[in-house]
């Protein structure tokens, strides 16, 4: 059995109308638009997973994201514990990324440091 017993919270129409709710609010992904694209969201993820708790599910806060960025980032959140993925400002798009809490990333998830970013490539 993969399936997780929190799946059900998905089906309720209270989620569906936060959901619908967020999406209204947020229409493009969040991490598309820091990274200069606009790409229409069609998923509502927990900025902070919820991991099966029930009020984290119901109240914490949410973000639109695409498809792809929210497959992508669900996996560098479980290998690394942040989204590695650098904004148009040239910063980490993620408020858990180690260059801002200080932290060092956990043993395993050594990363390689990026050079800086040329903003002028990307709108030149
Ligand atoms: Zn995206």
């Amino acid at each position: 059995m993969s399936k997780q017993p929190y799946s059900a919270w998905y089906t309720h129409s209270s989620w569906r109308r936060r959901r619908k709710r967020q999406l209204a609010q947020e229409p493009f992904c969040r991490l598309c638009l820091a990274q200069g694209r606009s790409i229409i969201a069609s998923v509502v993820d927990h900025v902070t997973p919820h991991r099966g708790d029930r009020n984290a599910f119901k109240h914490g806060a949410l973000q639109s994201l695409c498809e792809s960025c929210h497959n992508s980032a669900k996996q560098q959140i479980e290998k690394h514990g942040f989204v590695r993925d650098i904004g148009l400002d040239g910063k980490p798009i993620d408020p858990k990324h180690p260059s801002y809490t200080g932290k060092r990333p956990t043993a395993g998830s050594e990363t390689i440091p990026l050079p800086p970013l040329d903003v002028s490539k990307l709108i030149g």
